[in-house]
């Protein structure tokens, strides 16, 4: 039997924490037995199909219209659930996120199945289906068990080591109508302004306090802007209007797990770990020794950000030459 992985994409990219649920459920069918068939909906190219067989899976099918490419979640979720049907399925893997929870929310519904969100572990099937799954922010584990037939399981951004040696996977076209639903359809798409969305970074830079105002945020910028990251803040720095409400990470604000993220001039205050404790490596840059955000850190550099920032971003620029 295969597992069915839906897909993610942005623009015609399909996004990187799909391909993580690819490999969490090539993983998964390693240990089980059976195929792994991703589900690509709207316009993605050929050569962006094919990073899913690198991934892991062992066919892609896709449905080419391009009305799919906007996240009209009941389309998303009436096509999955109609490959779900195809392929016979039992157990359907995506990404969690905003899409991906909703999605498989309905999904949970329409198919009869348990949904287990915020995964972080391959399932136990030794006596049951137990999965480990992430709680409070990242601050505790929750063994779960699903007891249907019919299974969903959400994965934790980061939680997965992407697969990046699979064999190129046959795309095979999947002939789904878009439905013609009348309760919501989604008229405009208005991004905020910025290169790279903070939700979906791979490397987040966060400005605090310590930075003193905004008139000194050129410095975190070029940090940023030489690692192709995005930039966050903490929760006084948006409240003073010093950076805009959207960038302000932590409890209160957008919860991110890159890959890295970097702090600078920020104390580390359990409201604002709470909203990166999922990133995966966390480098502090801060003037106080005993600043709370170190116990919290993989690496740390005690040093005043205006003398730091600049020869980082110089090593960076560097090595990128
Ligand atoms: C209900 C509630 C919800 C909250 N939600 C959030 C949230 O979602 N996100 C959030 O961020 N906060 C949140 N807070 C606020 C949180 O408790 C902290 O007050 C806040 O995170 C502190 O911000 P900061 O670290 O930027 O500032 P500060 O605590 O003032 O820390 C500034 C840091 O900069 C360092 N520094 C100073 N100068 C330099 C320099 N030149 N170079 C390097 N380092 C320097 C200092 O040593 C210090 O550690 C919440 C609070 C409450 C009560």
């Amino acid at each position: 039997m295969s597992i069915l992985v839906y897909l993610e994409q942005v623009e015609g990219t399909i996004k990187k924490s799909s391909l993580e649920a690819v490999s969490y459920a090539r993983a998964f069918s390693e240990k089980v037995g059976g195929n792994v068939t991703a589900l690509a909906l709207g316009a993605i190219d050929s050569a962006e199909l094919a990073k899913a067989g690198v991934a892991g899976a062992s066919k892609v099918l896709h449905v080419e219209d391009e009305k799919f490419s906007e996240g009209n979640v009941q389309a998303h979720s009436r096509a999955v659930a109609a490959a779900f049907e195809k392929e016979g399925t039992n157990t359907l893997v995506l990404a969690k996120s905003s899409l991906g929870d909703a999605v498989a929310a309905r999904l949970a519904v329409s198919l009869n199945a348990g949904l287990v969100s915020n995964v972080v572990d391959l399932p136990d099937t030794s006596s049951g289906f137990k999965v480990r799954r992430s709680i409070y922010t990242g601050k505790a584990f929750a063994e779960t068990s699903i007891l249907t037939a019919n299974k969903i399981l959400s994965i934790k951004k980061n939680a997965v080591d992407l697969k990046t040696d699979g064999q190129e996977a046959p795309v095979e076209a999947f002939d789904f109508a878009f439905p013609d639903i009348a309760s919501v359809r989604i008229t405009a798409t208005n991004k905020a302004t910025g290169d790279i969305l903070l939700p979906e970074a791979d490397i987040v830079v966060s400005g605090g306090r310590g930075l003193k105002g905004p008139e000194n945020w050129g410095v975190l910028e070029n940090l940023a802007a030489a690692l192709g990251a995005a930039v966050g803040c903490s929760k006084p720095v948006s409240d003073l209007g010093w950076r805009p409400h959207h960038e302000h990470v932590g409890q209160t604000g957008i919860k991110v797990s890159p890959s890295l993220y970097i702090a600078v001039g920020i104390s580390g205050a359990i409201q604002h770990l709470a909203g990166v404790n999922g990133s995966r490596i966390i480098v502090v840059i801060n003037n106080d020794p005993e600043a709370p955000f170190f116990k919290a850190a993989d690496y740390g550099i005690v040093g005043d950000a205006f003398e730091v920032l600049p020869k980082l971003t110089e090593a960076v620029s560097a090595l990128k030459k």
